[in-house]
């Protein structure tokens, strides 16, 4: 194997500050069994995890979670990261953000914040993420345009809302959106449990883009509108997080540092926690940040494929997820020895029928469930 090349900092830190959250999403990209992680560290804790992410040379900082307003010092911790010179970018499901709390952000110097939505009717948000938020999702972005932060919107998109994608945009131009992000959804963690029921027809795919296409020409003076495709339909692998251990630095409500929020699951591998190591040691010199970095741990056919500098060989835990090994190619790569599977789940997205299971939303209980059964 070569020796993996020495990577230069961080660019981003993400400081997951809490697996808590009021919401109940189906998609949610909290790892499954986030009900056994229930600590979190301590304000001080967070204080030096900033200190030690920016001495390294990291240069925003996203505090998401879970629902990062549930913690109560988040104030605090942001005030720290602006004092710090990070970019600081606040991920919220927008539950929380309180008129106070939002004058308490705009005087500890908050840059961005990125509010999500699930649906543009209340009916289809609420039923998504168990909760009626939606009215509230409303007023939370009056609230931020007003204080005159750019308003950036993201919506997970996915079977149960693809078809109002045209509405969807037009509700963000209606709040004032700037930025729109249409993420398709990603096939991980919750997302994963729902994959029959979440998985869009190749018709409803290519139908959404042209919608978007067309909303894009037409708000070109006022609104970015980011589509992303997911990578099960592009079959073709995806830059994970840009490179594994190479822009990207998560640390986990409990301290945890990961290359990417799902990496936790994969087997034979333990990550450090900012307790017990410097966010140096963890981002240079850990087994974990070190192990999938680069090209030199590929295996056939990535080790001697032509793009294998441009996409890395694609996702570990998608490898793991569906290959059931992590060093294999990402299966949504046609030279995949298990891309038939991924073949699989997109047939199963074009029969008439298809999703008829029940959802399972994101709930503690639920998790706690999953755990006991070793799922
Ligand atoms: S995806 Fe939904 S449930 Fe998961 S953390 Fe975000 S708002 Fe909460
Ligand atoms: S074989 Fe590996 S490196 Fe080549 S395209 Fe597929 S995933 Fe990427």
């Amino acid at each position: 194997m070569n020796a993996p090349r020495q990577p230069g900092p961080p660019m981003w830190l993400l400081a997951e500050v809490t697996y808590r959250c009021p919401l109940h999403c189906v998609f949610c990209y909290n790892p499954v069994d986030f009900a056994s992680h229930e600590q979190e560290l301590s304000t001080d804790d967070w204080l030096r995890v900033l200190r030690e992410g920016r001495e390294l040379g990291a240069v925003q900082c996203g505090f998401s979670g879970g629902e990062p307003l549930l913690r109560d010092d988040l104030e605090i911790l942001v005030g720290e990261a602006r004092r710090l010179g990070y970019y600081t970018n606040l991920i919220t499901s927008g539950v929380g953000l309180t008129e106070a709390r939002l004058d308490a952000f705009k005087a500890a110097g908050l840059d961005h914040i990125q509010l999500s939505f699930q649906d543009s009717t209340r009916e289809i948000n609420d039923f998504l993420s168990h909760t009626r938020t939606f009215d509230l999702k409303q007023k939370v972005a009056r609230m931020i345009r007003e204080r005159g932060w750019p308003m950036v919107m993201n919506v997970v998109i996915h079977r149960l809302n693809i078809g109002q994608i045209g509405r969807i945009i037009e509700m963000a131009d209606e709040l004032g959106a700037e930025y729109l992000e249409l993420a398709n959804a990603q096939y991980y963690s919750w997302a994963l449990l729902n994959r029959e029921q979440l998985m869009p027809s190749r018709e409803q795919l290519r139908a959404a883009e042209a919608v978007t296409n067309e909303w894009k020409a037409k708000l070109a003076d006022r609104m970015r509108i980011l589509f992303v495709v997911p990578d099960y339909h592009e079959g073709k692998p995806k830059k994970c997080m840009n490179g594994w251990g190479n822009v990207f630095l998560t640390v986990t409500p409990d301290g945890t540092a990961l290359p990417c929020h799902t990496a936790r699951m994969l087997p034979g591998l333990s990550f450090p926690n900012v307790a017990d190591s410097s966010l140096r040691d963890i981002w240079y010199d850990s087994p974990g940040f070190n192990r999938y970095r680069g090209t030199g741990w590929m295996k056939q056919p990535c080790r001697d494929c032509e793009h294998k500098e441009e996409d890395l060989g694609g996702c570990r835990c998608q490898a793991y997820l569906i290959a059931g090994d992590a060093e294999a190619a990402d299966p949504v790569c046609p030279k995949s020895p298990k891309h038939e599977r991924v073949l699989d789940a997109l047939a199963a997205a074009e029969r008439p029928g298809a999703a008829q299971r029940p959802l399972i939303f994101r709930d503690p209980q639920e998790s706690r469930r999953r755990c006991a059964e070793g799922a």
